[in-house]
């Protein structure tokens, strides 16, 4: 039941009404018994800055933040975590009682939670990693990436600047590459990491040839509609292990739904399904 006392957070986005966050959240709220609520926030015609500086203060406990606020959301931000300066972007942003805003960034754990549970053999530390794309998602792979200790990130970008940028921003580990020039990071690569906007695969946005990479290399596609895209499904086909973006969405939400309601989201709730159910898969 909805009372006076009832704690809530949310999302915003731009789209926000097809979010599958609410979906996640509200079922764990339910199962920890939290007197609490999450729900989409359209920042509509006011904008994305209103909205954050009309929860300042703590009206709403705080909120996750999606396309295409990412990067704007640290910027309005008091206080950010290492893992948000990192990234350059945050996607938890925090409204304490003191009235400041603090930014955090959990889509880097998100990422790793997500290899954890669908290819756990794999590790960071092994060799080379390829991620695909030099936006917000690809710097904040990046950023966890080295955290996880990743001897080498090749950041293979449509527009090279913007994979420089990264490189520049985060160390000589980084080595930024042009799109047509993929193969020269694919073929040593343990872990291939789409972040990406555009379709991946036969027929998508970007034909790669992810024939070139070696045997076991693992392929993350973060785009999850539909969960296995045609790049995931180019990928197994290849007897390649892969692992999909819907289970990095689960990976960080559950350190966002900590910092929103103060515990860690209860074990036994089938979220993945509950999302897949949802989105009718
Ligand atoms: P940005 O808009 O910041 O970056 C988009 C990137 O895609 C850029 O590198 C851009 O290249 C590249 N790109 C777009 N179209 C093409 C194309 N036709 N050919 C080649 N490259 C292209 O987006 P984000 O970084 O915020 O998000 C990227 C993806 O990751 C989105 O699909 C998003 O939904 C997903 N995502 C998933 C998450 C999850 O939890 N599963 C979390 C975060 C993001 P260029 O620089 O040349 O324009």
């Amino acid at each position: 039941m909805i009372t006076g006392k009832t704690a809530v957070a949310g999302v915003t986005g731009n789209p926000i009404h097809h979010s599958l966050s609410p979906i996640l959240h509200n079922a764990w709220l339910a199962a920890a018994g939290i007197d609490g609520v999450y729900v989409g926030f359209d920042p509509g015609a006011y904008g994305f800055e209103r909205l954050v500086n009309g929860f300042r203060g703590g009206a709403v406990r705080g909120i996750n933040v999606t396309l295409p606020f990412k990067e704007e959301a640290l910027r309005l931000a008091d206080e950010a975590t290492e893992a948000a300066r990192r990234a350059g972007a945050a996607n938890v942003l925090l409204f304490p009682p003191t009235g400041r805003v603090l930014a955090d960034n959990t889509d880097g754990l998100g990422l790793l939670r997500a290899f954890e549970v669908q290819a756990p053999n794999w590790s960071a530390d092994r060799g080379p990693v390829t991620v695909l794309g030099a936006g917000g998602a690809a710097r904040g792979a990046v950023a966890a990436l080295l955290l996880a200790g990743a001897p080498q990130v090749w950041v293979v970008n449509r527009t090279v600047q913007k994979a420089e940028a990264i490189a520049r921003a985060l160390g000589p580990k980084v080595k930024p590459l042009p799109l047509p020039h993929a193969v020269g990071a694919l073929r040593d690569s343990t872990a291939v990491i789409n972040a990406t906007s555009a379709g991946v695969g036969p027929g998508g946005g970007l034909d790669l040839p992810l024939e070139t990479t070696p045997d076991g290399c693992v392929v993350m596609d973060m785009f999850y509609k539909p969960v296995v895209t045609p790049f995931l499904e180019q990928a197994r086909g290849l007897g390649r292990p892969i692992v999909d973006g819907l289970e990095m969405l689960i990976g960080q939400a559950a350190p966002s739904f900590e910092a929103f309601f103060g515990r860690w989201p209860p074990a036994e709730v089938d979220v993945r399904k509950l999302a897949l159910e949802a989105t009718g898969q």
